[in-house]
């Protein structure tokens, strides 16, 4: 089935879903032009203005019937995000529930987190308020099209700071999917507006005197060039960068929750999510046991349909992330690392990759320092466990890390010397409504999520009467 819908307004077609499971263009959008963004600055600033004069209840209230809303479209939320970029439809569903929660979350804490802080002072009475800023511009990957949106846009909706979303190329059928159920919930026009803009139109944007700040979830290079805009601008900006998360197992790991654990940790989303565990670090003596039990899961996980139930592995998100990751494995290989596990190459048109497993990868490789954005386990033997945290610190990366050990003590002991914005223990990655989520080094600052995500754009506003 082919459909190409084309637009009359603008003229670059940037934006489209190309479903990566048979590699066809299903819908193009055309992108937004100057006049477009001017409307949504215009409507996003008169809410700001007038969210300043309303309650926090008010929208508490209207978030929870987002929240509701994105549960009764589950299904054709789920399925569009698997059209723009492959992922498993059951994963699909499951970031859609995550989000539900999400947006109940701050339902339910946002007047508790909005409240007036009273200060200590001896010099008189002082508390601060929580204000709005203004219009957020929100620049957000395609790896989980709806709860990267809903990270930023549900805490600033609490807030007051309408958003201006500029999502990424591939998925725009997910975006403008869930901007229309966030008016279709109730929400005033202009609390988030997406826009298929160009970078341009983005830094025109972050430059705005009406805008108050830009989130970026990223790359990089991405979030580099957003932050030089943000601030030539003088503009907060908040980074949600890249990660080489390690998994560190140490001596006195439990094997069987290893073993349930570390395929998954690498496989889900098909290796595509910034806090994936991607160098597993493992003490000599249970090294050749560890390549084993990932050879044997990689070499179970079927690869295939992403609509299909039974399909561990979906195809990557686009047929440039499958080229970037072949290159990436070559590059590894060129420099000496060993190619211990690769399955057959998958018939079809779809953006596959094989799960593959990497070894012997030294400091003086290509691939040492680099996020490989896929199915891809690249696996560190080490002597000791202090040869394991200065290797797992050694990246310019620090966005999170796993370790396993049976001694909860001697795991937090461990996670405490990881130079990481976030630390799991016996378990993979997670992401919880209420746990912060971000990093350190050029895995971005500030964080998501949580009472601390809240605060991003919040204005703490002092007020001070001092003592006579
Ligand atoms: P990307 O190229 O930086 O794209 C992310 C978003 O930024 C897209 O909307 C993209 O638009 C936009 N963008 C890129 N350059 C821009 C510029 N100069 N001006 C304005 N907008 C710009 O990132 P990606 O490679 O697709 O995404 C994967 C990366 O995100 C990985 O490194 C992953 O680890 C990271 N990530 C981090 C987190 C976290 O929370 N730390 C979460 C998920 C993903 P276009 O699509 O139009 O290019």
């Amino acid at each position: 089935m082919l459909i190409i819908v084309i637009y009359t307004k603008g003229d670059i077609m940037t934006y489209k879903t190309t479903y990566p499971y048979t590699g066809e263009v299903l819908q193009e959008y055309a992108n937004a032009t100057a006049e477009d963004l001017e409307k949504a600055l215009t409507t996003g600033h008169a809410l700001y203005k007038t969210w300043r004069g309303t309650p926090v209840s008010e929208r508490a209230a209207i978030l929870q019937k987002i929240a509701d809303t994105i549960v009764a479209h589950k299904e054709e939320l789920a399925k569009a995000m698997t059209y723009d970029m492959g992922k498993l439809l059951t994963e699909a569903e499951g970031e859609v529930d995550l989000c539900a929660n999400i947006v109940s979350y701050y339902a339910q804490k946002g007047e508790e987190f909005m409240a007036d802080k009273p200060l200590e002072s001896p010099a008189g009475n002082a508390h601060y308020v929580k204000q709005s800023t203004g219009v957020i511009v929100a620049v957000e990957p395609w790896n989980f099209p709806l709860y990267q949106v809903v990270r930023v846009f549900a805490p600033n909706f609490i807030v007051g700071n309408p958003i201006i979303l500029k999502h990424a190329s591939i998925c725009p059928k997910s975006a403008q999917l869930f901007a229309d159920l966030v008016i279709e919930a109730g929400a005033p026009e202009g609390a988030l507006t997406n826009l298929f803009i160009d970078y341009d139109l983005v830094a025109k944007a972050i430059h705005d005197p009406r805008v108050a700040g830009v989130c970026l979830t990223g790359s990089e290079r991405g979030g580099a060039a957003v932050a030089k805009e943000a601030g030539e601008a003088l503009k907060k900006s908040t980074l949600e960068l890249g990660g080489n998360d390690a998994f560190i197992i140490l001596d006195d790991a439990d094997w069987d929750e290893v073993k349930a654990v570390a395929p998954g940790a690498r496989l889900y989303n098909a290796g595509q999510v910034c806090t994936s565990s991607k160098r597993f670090i493992v003490l000599a003596d249970k090294y050749d046991e560890f390549i084993d039990i990932l050879k044997d899961a990689f070499s179970k996980a079927k690869v295939g349909d992403p609509m299909d139930p039974t399909t561990d592995v979906a195809p990557l998100s686009s047929k440039s992330a499958q080229e970037k990751l072949q290159k990436q494995v070559d590059t590894a290989v060129a420099g000496g690392a060993t190619l211990v596990y690769s399955q057959d190459p998958v018939d079809g048109d779809g953006f596959f990759f094989q799960p593959t497993i990497l070894t012997d990868i030294t400091k003086d490789n290509p691939i040492y320092n680099q996020e490989m954005f896929g199915p891809v386990a690249s696996v560190y033997k080490v002597n000791s466990e202090e040869e394991a945290i200065a290797l797992a610190n050694d990246s310019s990366y620090g966005l999170g890390n796993t370790i396993f050990s049976s001694d909860i003590d001697h795991a937090q002991r461990v996670a405490e010397q990881i130079e990481t914005g976030m630390s799991f223990i016996n378990s993979g990655w997670a992401s919880l409504p209420e746990l912060p989520f971000g990093g350190v080094k050029n895995s971005g600052y500030g964080r998501e999520l949580s009472e601390l995500g809240l605060n991003a754009f919040v204005n703490e506003h002092l007020i001070f009467e001092p003592t006579k």
